[in-house]
């Protein structure tokens, strides 16, 4: 079943993406037309302030059932139906997620990317099917547990050769990355899907360490859609711990002239960075 709702909020105390427990009532696009002459039923979002498509459960269910599972890799769906029984499975990457980033990464060209938040590695996979055999993906994650839950699918869909996993905190890593010169402005695409009371410190790093014309991804920006909410509505704790970093993150990137950006509402909500200087 696909929720959607105003926000969502979990029981994880990590950076997962829960269930929604708010659902605001959709209103009714149904109008009648043409001046009154005939009744058509047009479906649209005439009654609605925003140009958003995305109304109902049934069109999310409708995008995957036609565009995305036809169309996902064996390997992704094996590694999807697998981390579906882990308890925190809703802290995985959603296949449609799957699917624009495997678009970006083959329209870019990339070659060399990083991931900063693996789980079981579904965007990962997505990832390493999408670039080519000599593909580089650095990946970091704090538990290598949830990692090699996934490797096992990774390494039978022939991609694992291109994964290079390292276990621990980001920042430090991405500190180290950044003492060798070589490795500024060297990276095509850059991941971030970890935790997000880091953003800031990421992108501080991951911005000299993507080549200019080059891309980061940050996840979960729209934060269940809490970052709309009145900070009086009711959330999980989790949920209103992490808020003020996403709200901080948006506003700093909505201003950074280093990167042009574009907010895209997939999954919980993903905005990509283009560098430019
Ligand atoms: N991209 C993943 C996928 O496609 O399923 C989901 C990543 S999940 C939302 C967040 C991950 O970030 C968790 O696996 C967690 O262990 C990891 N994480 C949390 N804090 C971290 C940190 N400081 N450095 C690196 N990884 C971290
Ligand atoms: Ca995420």
């Amino acid at each position: 079943m696909v929720k959607h709702g105003l926000w969502k909020c979990g029981s994880s105390e990590e950076q997962g993406e829960s269930i929604s427990i708010l659902f605001l009532p959709r209103p009714n696009t149904e109008m009648a037309s043409n001046e009154g002459k005939h009744q058509t039923q047009l479906i649209g979002h005439n009654n609605l302030p925003h140009k958003s498509l995305l109304q109902s459960d049934a069109l999310y269910q409708y995008i995957l059932d036609t565009s995305v599972h036809p169309r996902e890799h064996e390997s992704l769906k094996e590694l999807r139906e697998m981390t579906e029984k882990h308890p925190r499975n809703l802290m995985a990457t959603p296949p449609d997620e799957g699917q624009l980033l495997s678009m970006l990464l083959k329209l870019t060209n990339a070659k060399k990317t990083m991931e900063i938040g693996v789980f079981t590695g579904y965007s990962l996979l997505s990832t390493a099917l999408a670039l080519p055999h000599d593909g580089k993906i650095l990946a970091m994650d704090v538990n290598r547990e949830y990692y090699e839950l996934g490797l096992p699918i990774i390494q039978k869909a022939g991609v694992a050769h291109k994964i290079d996993f390292r276990e621990g905190p980001a920042l430090p890593l991405l500190d180290e990355l950044l003492k060798d010169e070589n490795n500024k402005g060297s990276y095509d695409f850059i991941f971030v899907d970890a935790d997000k009371d880091n953003y800031l410190n990421y992108h501080k790093r991951v911005i000299e360490l993507v080549k200019i014309g080059g891309v980061i991804g940050y996840d979960n920006t729209l934060w269940g859609g809490s970052v709309a909410a009145p900070p009086d509505a009711p959330m999980m704790d989790y949920i209103i711990h992490y808020r003020p970093h996403v709200l901080e993150l948006n506003k700093y990137l909505g201003q950074d002239s280093r990167v042009e950006i574009c907010q895209l509402p997939v999954g919980d909500g993903i905005t990509l960075c283009r560098r430019i200087i």
